[in-house]
């Protein structure tokens, strides 16, 4: 049995025994682990604030090879998201991307991209503003795409290559774009503006933590949102309908807003 010290981020905490808890959390060194936290329930314990979901924490535990669960022995706080924490809206949309890690990783399946977009993430959405935290939700989802390497093509026609084009139609089942005039003979593809084309190619690439003006994206969203939704119906369908009661609710209320809502 090593000892194994790694940084992550806790995804997720639930009840074990009356005093332990399993600690599920993305590992920079080795992606989705699961600890078994004991007595970490009892009042006195100092790890239970430690190991909240959405801490970026140090945690040094037992690994046993061949097994899913190990046993943690020391936690540390790197950093705690605390201006999050006191908005319900931005704690559900967090735990949301968390909740989104965990369907489609594997335990022990490390990728570096992942955790730095996970941690990112999370530094983002605390210093976000109510009106702007949507874009750096779908920027999450858009990036875990390209992390897991399913990026949708979006920067040229993949049949003549060109660049430029008032309008595009996106091929969902092949996740390829194509311009107006090599269209003209396809049928059955999603039409796509120009400004929502470039805004989705922006948001895939740019780091999150970076995003110069989101509130010039906020009329994007529900393009983007409507995009994603498809995307994932063709190809990632483990992104949709979470588990939580909570986070569905507000997918759905946010669903409502969208389809309410004017913007392009
Ligand atoms: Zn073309």
């Amino acid at each position: 049995m090593a000892l194994e010290k790694h940084r992550a981020v806790v995804v997720r905490a639930i009840k074990y025994s009356e005093t332990s808890k399993i600690i599920s959390l993305y590992s920079l060194k080795s992606g989705l682990i699961k600890l078994v936290a004991k007595g970490v329930r009892k009042s006195k314990s100092r790890l239970s604030g430690i190991l909240e979901p959405l801490n970026v924490v140090e945690v040094v535990f037992y690994y046993k090879p061949q097994r899913d669960l190990h046993t943690l022995s020391q936690a540390a706080i790197i950093y705690s998201p605390i201006q999050l924490r006191r908005d319900a809206e931005d704690t559900l949309l967090a735990l949301a991307c968390c909740e989104m890690i965990t369907r489609v990783q594997m335990l022990h399946d490390a990728n570096v991209a992942v955790y730095h977009l996970l941690e990112n993430t999370i530094t983002a959405f605390n210093s976000s503003k109510p009106e702007t935290r949507r874009i750096y939700f779908l920027t999450f989802q858009l990036q875990l795409l390209r992390t897991l390497g399913l990026e949708p093509e979006l920067t040229c026609c993949a049949n003549c290559k060109k660049r430029e084009s008032a309008n595009w139609y996106f091929d969902f089942k092949n996740a390829k774009i194509t311009c107006e005039s090599c269209n003209a003979s396809i049928s059955g593809y999603d039409a796509l503006t120009d400004k929502l084309r470039v805004a989705l190619d922006f948001l895939l690439q740019v780091e999150i933590t970076q995003i110069e003006k989101p509130e010039n994206l906020v009329a994007y969203q529900k393009g983007i949102y409507l995009f994603l939704t498809q995307f994932f119906q063709n190809h990632l369908e483990e992104m949709l309908n979470l588990k939580s009661l909570a986070v569905l609710q507000k997918m759905k209320s946010l669903q409502n807003e969208f389809q309410h809502s004017n913007s392009a």
